[in-house]
């Protein structure tokens, strides 16, 4: 425990909460800790990703573990990989029963890009991979589309919800990526239908973001009580 106090100064990486699983020290931990099969670190080698960032080192194993996480690190500092990766693993026997992890974001060029950088990291895999167009909003009927990933906007997702073309209940990550961004514009009703129609009683819900403030802690704290926070460097800066 000293050890890993140590190792977290060393990169920054400050927690609350309580029996936070320890850092990663390589990426190589995530076979010999967690079961990882060998092509996702053959991706990440091929990426020329050759040491988990901070906020890799240490969000990877609080999701890993099955707990809630709100994780702030600056931008570019690898965050999509962070959430991306233990979806990655857990969902390894593939799924034929629906939708299993959801990504919000709060604009469409944020979730095309977000989308853009998880078929990266999947390469190789069977995974399914898929943004959230205006057309599949409307008529996808997603009982029959094959989709283990989903990535949209919350307003886009609502749309699909409204029209019962499509169930999460069986969805077991839940991210809320540059959270602070989509509390700030003001979707919070669009947010709230998401994360009710994701019902799954041991869903993993986290909020990803360059920074936390007070208002948005606060909220997610209501539904998120036991989240493990993950800050990289300062909290708002
Ligand atoms: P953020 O969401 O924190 O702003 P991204 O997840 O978009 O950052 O990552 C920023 C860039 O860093 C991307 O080009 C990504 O491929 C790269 N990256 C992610 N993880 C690593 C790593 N462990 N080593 C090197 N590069 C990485
Ligand atoms: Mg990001």
């Amino acid at each position: 425990i000293e050890r890993d106090a140590l190792f977290r100064k060393k990169y920054n990486i400050h927690i609350s909460g309580i029996n936070v699983p320890s850092p990663l020290k390589n990426f190589s931990e995530l076979s010999s800790r967690y079961g990882c099969e060998s092509h996702l670190l053959h991706n990440l080698a091929e990426l020329g990703f050759e040491e988990p960032t901070p906020i890799q080192r240490q969000a990877i194993p609080v999701l890993l573990s099955g707990r809630q996480c709100f994780a702030c690190a600056p931008t570019g500092s690898g965050k999509t990989l962070a959430f991306i990766c233990p979806m990655l693993m857990k969902f390894k026997h593939g799924s034929t029963n629906g939708i299993r992890g959801v990504i919000l974001c709060p604009t469409r060029e944020l979730a095309a890009q977000t989308t853009r950088e998880c078929k990266k990291m999947a390469k190789g895999n069977a995974f399914r991979i898929k943004l959230m167009t205006k057309e599949l909003a409307r008529s996808a009927d997603f009982s029959k589309l094959p989709c283990d990933i989903l990535i949209s906007t919350p307003l886009r997702l609502q749309l699909a919800l409204r029209k019962k073309k499509i169930s999460l209940s069986r969805v077991e990550y839940l991210v809320l990526d540059e959270s602070d961004k989509l509390f700030e514009l003001g979707l919070l009703k669009q947010i709230d239908s998401v994360v009710k129609a994701c019902s799954n009683p041991s869903i993993v819900r986290s909020l990803f973001s360059a920074t936390l403030p007070d208002f948005v802690e606060e909220l997610a704290r209501s539904v998120m009580p036991d989240a493990v926070r993950v800050i990289i460097g300062r909290k708002n800066t």
